[in-house]
């Protein structure tokens, strides 16, 4: 039993969790907190809550927490405690001199999707203002990438189409490569409730996800597509609207580019790509493909939700222009009910990208190339910014491994246990001469630093998270950083230490900037987000309430953009040593690679990882539930137990990957995504075996 008392006050801030970003207020006696408790009033939530953000924010105060500044000469000597002048002294001369021996390309950062939009803002500007050149990429990278790619591609802009309220008006539902009970759960409920008062329900997954078939659900189709063939399904789907005269062309004449639509529309209808042609290659019943296309086309307002199972692979950006493709032939875009909702694993994905971190894009999704762009950052920073585009994640590690990439900042990831490859990432990072990683606790990757910048948790900064609907929420301080400074003002000091000249008061001043440079947050200040709780961009004054449908009246590109998706399979191949196909997912109660949730006190939080596994292929093996098993791959091998059941078909086995333990990533390929080099997490060709355990 835990003695909570009187909270004497509380603090309305944001979950620091998943992208549905629940408003809670923090409550607090004198300077503990003593409760999370779901803000009635949250525009996101309206007062509910899952278990991590209402539970787990234990980590803030837990005892693995680093708080004081650390650097060391090479990788091989113990830590050394330091100042904060002395760290960031020691980190601006490393990297400077870096630049001055091999060139100012030889530098670069990574920023995370867990912090704020002022502190990615700051990131990608000590990159291009105090580097000098556009060497920033953000986790993002290796989850919603090619939602970047392909919704720009389409529509003219990175994100989703909806706000969370639309799903009250949507017919049908399509969920593909998603699982929202574990990985969005309060978004989850608002669904499930739409799918009880009658909207009827497609889910496209390999894996018999909970929403097929739960207490008063039953979905109309179950696609369980092999783990690969996603293109395949989605072209499928687009062959029966096409070839049945099932597309909205009042929509499309309207709103669409005409000729690329008959480009595609020829392209889709190709007996080639019938249900009946890929039933084998998907898995799929032809039969039951029509039905949902039919039903997806006729049956009203019809909304796709989705998720890593569809950004995950080689074709994960040809999968989203598939998906914004069945929108456009469906006109199911640009009204409360229908279109496209990329459901963002990390609190702040949307704002990431958002604010510029990727190597080829300035705030706002602009291109560096653009010099009418460029123009606006080099007369706000008094700089000139390169128009070069810079390094992505796995660029970077290569050119490490090659000796050209010397340094790197690394804000709030550990790029070691959640990047693919593992070993590859190791090489790259020992490559380097000056690692800084700036984080909350001694990760993995920071066994190859030379600087460790303490952390700050959501509880101890000022700052906004803009969640998957494109809102804006404010995080709010709740208690002082215990490790001194949050981690806008870290970013400031390492930029200043290397000449920046900066001098930020409050994250308020940097989102002035962000305002007065991103035309999709024209009018967003502290004090509207004051007024309003929240609001969602475009904001600017056009749109002065914020936006919670986009494309209305037209597509941000201006006309939508049909784009082929020809199939193109994995290299990754099963074959007699490697016959089963491994794909991965989330459960309610653990985060990610578990670095917060595993940290708290409550024993829900600490389980293992298992793999599921087909009655059918463990009998084949001699495994029982609950048996040790070794789970190789082309890459590597690992341990864990088995679970037996039929939610994975034979030859597909699954896993999550909480547990640092179950090292998921020694297994997983170095395939990605041809256009954004979004990792294939989704799709690593197995064998399982029996083992006597780790
Ligand atoms: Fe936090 Fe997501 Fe749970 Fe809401 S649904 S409380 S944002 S983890």
């Amino acid at each position: 039993v835990i003695e909570i008392g009187t909270p004497e006050r509380s603090v309305v801030t944001t979950c620091a969790y998943c992208g549905v970003g629940c408003s809670f207020k923090a409550e607090m006696r004198g300077d503990e907190l003593v409760r999370m408790v779901p803000w009635k009033d949250g525009k996101a939530n309206r007062g509910h809550s899952c278990v991590k953000g209402r539970f787990a924010w234990g980590y803030a105060n837990h005892k693995d927490r680093i708080l004081n500044p650390m650097i060391r000469d090479s990788i091989d000597e113990p830590w050394r405690e330091v100042s904060w002048g002395e760290a960031l002294t020691f980190a601006g001369s490393r990297l400077r001199a870096l630049q001055e021996k091999h060139g100012k390309e030889s530098i670069g950062v990574i920023t995370s999707s867990r912090c704020t939009n002022e502190e990615t803002f700051l990131v990608q500007k000590l990159t291009r203002a105090v580097f000098g050149n556009n060497n920033t990429d953000t986790c993002a990278r290796v989850c919603h990438s090619p939602t970047g790619y392909g919704l720009g591609q389409t529509f003219g802009t990175s994100a989703g189409t909806q706000d969370f309220d639309s799903v009250e008006h949507t017919d049908v539902v399509i969920v593909m490569g998603a699982n929202p009970t574990d990985g969005h759960p309060v978004f989850a409920s608002r669904l499930k409730k739409r799918l009880r008062q009658g909207a009827k329900l497609i889910v496209i997954d390999p894996r018999r996800i909970d929403l097929v078939k739960s207490p008063h659900i039953r979905a109309a189709h179950h696609l369980a597509l092999k783990p690969g063939t996603n293109v395949a399904v989605v072209t499928a789907l687009a062959h029966v609207i096409v070839t049945e005269g099932l597309f909205d062309e009042a929509f499309i004449r309207e709103r669409c580019d005409w000729d690329e639509f008959q480009d595609y529309a020829e392209f889709v209808a190709d007996p080639a790509n019938s249900p009946e042609a890929v039933e084998g290659l998907t898995g799929v019943p032809a039969a039951e493909l029509r039905a949902a296309a039919r039903l997806y086309a006729r049956g009203g307002n019809g909304a796709i939700y989705y998720g890593l199972g569809v950004t995950e692979h080689s074709q994960g950006s040809t999968t989203v222009i598939g998906i914004a493709n069945l929108a456009m032939l469906t006109g199911n875009i640009g009204r409360p009910g229908v279109g496209v909702n990329p459901l963002r694993g990390q609190n702040n994905v949307q704002g990431s990208c958002d604010m510029g971190s990727f190597p080829h894009e300035l705030p706002g999704y602009r291109h560096v190339k653009n010099a009418d762009v460029r123009q606006i950052f080099e007369d706000m920073w008094n700089v000139s910014i390169s128009d070069e585009p810079g390094l992505r994640i796995p660029n970077m590690l290569d050119a490490a491994v090659d000796g050209t990439f010397k340094g790197i900042y690394i804000q709030g990831e550990d790029i070691l246990q959640s990047d693919p490859d593992t070993k590859h990432v190791s090489a790259g990072l020992a490559a380097m001469e000056c690692v800084i990683v700036h984080d909350l606790f001694l990760n993995e990757t920071a066994n190859y630093a030379h600087v460790f910048l303490p952390g700050s948790t959501f509880l101890e900064k000022d700052g906004t998270f803009t969640n998957a609907e494109r809102r804006i929420n404010r995080v709010r301080r709740v208690m002082a950083p215990r490790n001194g400074y949050a981690d806008w003002e870290v970013t400031q000091m390492l930029a200043n230490a290397m000449g920046g000249g900066w001098a930020y008061t409050h994250p308020a001043e940097i989102m002035a900037e962000i305002a007065a440079t991103t035309p999709s947050f024209a009018n967003v200040t502290y004090d509207l987000l004051e007024e309003r709780g929240s609001v969602q961009w475009p904001c600017n004054d056009r749109t002065p309430d914020g936006s919670p449908v986009m494309h209305v009246d037209g597509f941000v590109r201006g006309k939508g953009r049909f784009i082929r998706t020809d199939y193109v399979a994995t290299d990754e191949k099963t074959g007699p040593r490697f016959p089963l196909l491994l794909t991965t997912g989330r459960i309610l109660s653990q985060y990610n690679v578990g670095a917060q949730t595993r940290r708290t006190a409550n024993t829900v939080w600490h389980g293992e990882d298992r793999l599921e596994i087909h009655p059918h292929d463990a009998e084949q093996r001699g495994i029982k539930d609950g048996d040790w098993i070794k789970l190789a791959s082309r890459s590597g091998e690992t341990s864990l137990r088995a679970e037996i059941t039929d939610r994975v078909a034979p030859g597909v086995v699954y896993t999550t990957f909480h547990h640092p333990g179950t090292q998921a990533n020694v297994i997983t390929t170095d395939y990605s995504d041809w256009a954004t080099n979004c990792p294939e997490y989704k799709v690593t060709a197995v064998q399982v075996s029996p083992s006597n355990g780790p």
